[in-house]
């Protein structure tokens, strides 16, 4: 049988979003290391990323930041990780910075940390105002010192028993087979999954739906998060998102008639945790045929456009006159807390695979993630894998795979996309019931048995395992919210 054109490593990344660049960042120059990403590098979540980084503001504040994690998490969370993510969260932070990262500063010079939904007091640091995301890729993939394929999707990992040999990568030139010491996946959410979502166009879950097929397991994949605040005018499915910050920062939830409802739902009213908000919205808009809108008064035109110059051009650029218009809100899909099970950084049952980031399930965030601590997961979770593969690169005997026949796109594929899309979003979306999910699992099952292609095999592989995970979930907990 006819082989790949082959290549060694001594690891390879799958992902060039915070998670895979920040790994990167922590193996030596000496280790030949390989980063591929989708598309071009900056279409990742990490790109889009606006509020900023969450990290505890000083030693004392690691017992507060886990008690919010926790409590945000639904006590779903796995503490020694979230002790891990607060602790560590100093560390990376004095790492940036004396690296030459800055964040926003006061008057006085001293980092500007702002609040969002969940944290007891104001703990997230950002940059550029809302372009925290930005900035932050921007400098990793500037100082990345190893090499970056892009337009390289990987769709298949080589294994046998409980070792990694390596990916099959698509590229323009062709199928490549990459053999490696290491592999990390580090390859971000789902958002692909979904009707209306926040995340970049890269972000399909292809890897979870190839660790599904190799046996291995995902975790907590009902644990969904909606963001509260997104703009519904854009056509694009990727909607704009309009930060935590925002609300944090005094823009408020309003109905056509002007009432503050999201304190007929929690106390906290706009600076509730986002699955709250977000189901509130959804409601309270159902029950009263409302709509609900961002009510910017609070600022002035110069006082957003500074603080929140991303928001505010894309809004502008929609021919809204901010802070005077109200705002046309909805929530939309925006982080997926469940992921590939692993303990701390390495994929259960496996000897050198590893899964960081979004992609991964490290119990981190529990049955709803605070606000903010995700790029400061991808961070902490990076490095933490980089430095386990430096203390372990013992070579693995060779091992050769053939090429495998594959066909990853199929006539029809495409029309089939949406209709997955539209399936998750109306019934496995923010309110669930039995009969909701049950329905979407029929229609995944009947798509599964059709003559697809591969890549949309995996989203599908995906897509019945978080209905299968919501339907197992028979009481609401954290994001998972069932009516019956
Ligand atoms: C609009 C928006 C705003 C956000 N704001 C914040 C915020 O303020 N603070 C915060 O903490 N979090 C925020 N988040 C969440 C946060 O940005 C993400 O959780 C985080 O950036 C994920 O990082 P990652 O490295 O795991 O994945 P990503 O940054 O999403 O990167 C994934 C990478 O994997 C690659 N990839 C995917 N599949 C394959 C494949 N098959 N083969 C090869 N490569 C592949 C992609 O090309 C990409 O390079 C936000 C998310 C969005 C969408």
């Amino acid at each position: 049988m006819q082989e790949y054109e082959k290549l060694y490593y001594d690891v390879v990344i799958i992902g060039a979003g915070v998670a895979g660049l920040y790994c990167a960042r922590h193996l030596p120059k000496s280790l030949k290391v390989l980063v591929l990403c989708k598309n071009e590098p900056w279409e990742c979540n990490t790109f889009y990323a606006q509020g900023g980084i969450s990290v505890a503001r000083d030693k004392r504040d690691i017992a507060l930041h886990v008690k919010d994690t926790i409590l945000a998490g639904a006590k779903h969370n796995t503490p020694q990780s979230v002790e891990k993510l607060s602790r560590d969260s100093l560390i990376v932070l004095d790492e940036l910075l004396s690296s030459g990262l800055d964040f926003d500063r006061d008057t006085h010079n001293n980092l500007s940390y702002t609040q969002e939904g969940g944290h007891s007091l104001p703990r997230i640091v950002h940059a550029g105002g809302d372009a925290t995301g930005r900035i932050l890729h921007t400098f990793l993939i500037d100082s990345l010192q190893h090499t970056l394929w892009k337009s390289a999707c990987v769709v298949d990992l080589l294994i046998e028993d409980d070792v990694c040999y390596g990916v099959n990568v698509q590229t323009k030139k062709g199928m490549v087979q990459i053999y490696s010491n290491h592999i990390v996946i580090a390859s971000g959410g789902i958002g692909g999954l979904f009707q209306y979502h926040t995340n970049a166009s890269t972000i399909s879950s292809d890897m979870q739906g190839i660790i599904l097929e190799h046996g291995l397991e995902l975790a907590n994949m009902e644990m969904l998060q909606f963001h509260p605040t997104v703009y519904i005018g854009a056509k694009s499915a990727r909607k704009h998102l309009i930060s935590e910050a925002v609300r944090g920062e005094g823009g408020m939830v309003i109905d056509s008639c002007g009432r503050r409802f999201l304190f007929e739902y929690d106390k906290r009213g706009e600076l509730a945790p986002r699955d709250i908000v977000a189901r509130a919205i959804v409601d309270y808009c159902a029950k009263h045929k409302e709509r609900a809108f961002l009510d910017l008064r609070t600022f002035t035109k110069d006082s957003f456009a500074k603080r929140f110059p991303n928001v505010f051009r894309e809004l502008s650029a929609c021919k809204l006159q901010i802070p005077e218009a109200l705002v046309p809100i909805s929530p939309a899909f925006h982080y997926c807390m469940g992921g590939i099970l692993t303990d701390n950084t390495k994929v259960r049952g496996m000897q050198n695979l590893y899964a960081i980031g979004e992609c991964a399930c490290n119990g981190v965030h529990g049955a709803n993630r605070l606000a903010s601590n995700s790029l400061l997961e991808g961070l902490v979770f990076g490095k933490s894998a980089a430095l386990e593969i430096a203390h372990n690169m013992r070579k693995k005997p060779a091992r050769h795979f053939l090429k495998q026949e594959m066909v990853l796109e199929k006539e029809g594929d495409s029309k089939l996309k949406g209709i997955i899309r539209k399936i998750m979003w109306e019934k496995v979306g923010i309110i669930r019931s039995k009969d909701s999910l049950n329905t979407a699992l029929g229609g995944i099952e009947v798509m599964l048995e059709s003559n697809i292609g591969r890549m949309l095999k995996l989203r599908l592989l995906v897509c019945r395992n978080i209905i299968q995970s919501a339907l197992k979930r028979k009481k609401s907990l954290g994001a998972h919210y069932r009516i019956n």
